[in-house]
């Protein structure tokens, strides 16, 4: 028996998945990934952190990259873009895989960015054009991320990698949405979802709460980026943390209130599609990823 191959490059159906949080609908959507997990982390022991990994069977690791529609009220959220063109070529699948849901660039109204590195930002205007791909969306973003990277001071004094990731890319890509842009603090940024302030990872890292009737669901941004190795030693922390205390300090108040309220989770750096439970162990915290349901 011989099997057909029809494809060249085999690839996976789009990689969607959505939950119900009352009456809110999320979807989770894969942007893809990146490599280098262990080599970003920093302030854990490395044989101890391989040790992890290996345990968890996630050697050699690599970087998950998530983002996530929230649809509410009539209203269509997107949370974080994505890294587009600018993380090579495992990642900037989101374009795709949106189109898949059915839900087009236009249909959206609001994207709220969690913080604007690379990884989140790179998805919001087409590279070469410089287009907006969500040409209705007002753009939401924290004042304090917003003044931070677009410093020009601070521009000038980084080398030329960190310039053009951390500093070119979010100027070219939010420069479409320079007259539809929010800048926030905390509080409500759409429908029933409330924008808590979770800073260190950058200055205006921030999550999204959303509640709806009894139900909630934290989407953490990037409390973590190598997930097996940070929640068993929250004091790990990765080369691009701003502030590695206060990231450190983050990752475990949020760490602390998640298992403590049993919230459930996504996050923008957790195996796809994102959606776990933290438990408290003797030593640090275990995710738990919630299971697949067919049926919302
Ligand atoms: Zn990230």
């Amino acid at each position: 028996m011989s099997i057909e191959v029809t494809q060249s490059a085999p690839a996976q159906v789009p990689a969607v998945y959505r939950i119900r949080v009352g009456d809110v609908l999320v979807t989770a959507l894969s942007d893809g990934y990146v490599k280098g997990g262990e080599a970003i982390l920093r302030n854990v022991d490395l044989d101890k952190a391989k040790a992890l990994l290996h345990a968890a069977h996630r050697r050699p690791a690599v970087v998950e990259i998530n983002a996530f529609v929230v649809q509410h009220a009539g209203r269509t959220m997107l949370i974080d873009s994505g890294a587009g063109g600018y993380m090579g070529r495992n990642a900037g699948f989101l374009a795709s895989n949106l189109d898949a849901t059915g839900i087009g660039g236009s249909d959206i109204d609001t994207v709220f960015l969690t913080h604007i590195h690379p990884d989140h930002v790179g998805g919001l205007a087409d590279k070469v054009e410089g287009k907006a791909r969500f040409p209705n969306a007002e753009l939401v973003v924290s004042r304090d991320e917003y003044a931070y990277w677009m410093d020009g001071t601070r521009m000038d004094h980084v080398g030329e990698a960190d310039r053009a990731l951390f500093f070119e890319c979010p100027r070219e890509q939010l420069a479409p949405y320079r007259d539809r842009l929010r800048l926030v603090k905390d509080g409500e940024v759409f429908p029933g979802v409330t924008m808590l302030e979770a800073p260190g990872h950058t200055p205006g890292h921030a999550m999204c709460l959303i509640n709806s009737g009894t139900e909630s669901l934290l989407i953490w941004g990037d409390t973590v980026h190598v997930p097996e190795v940070q929640t068993a030693c929250p004091h790990a922390g990765v080369v691009f943390d701003v502030d590695p205390q206060g990231a450190a300090d983050t990752r475990r108040r949020v760490f602390d209130m998640v298992a403590a309220d049993r919230l459930p989770v996504m996050g923008m750096h957790l195996g796809f599609p994102g959606l776990m439970h933290l438990d408290r162990c003797t030593e640090g915290y275990r995710l738990v990823p919630m299971p697949w349901r067919h049926i919302l």
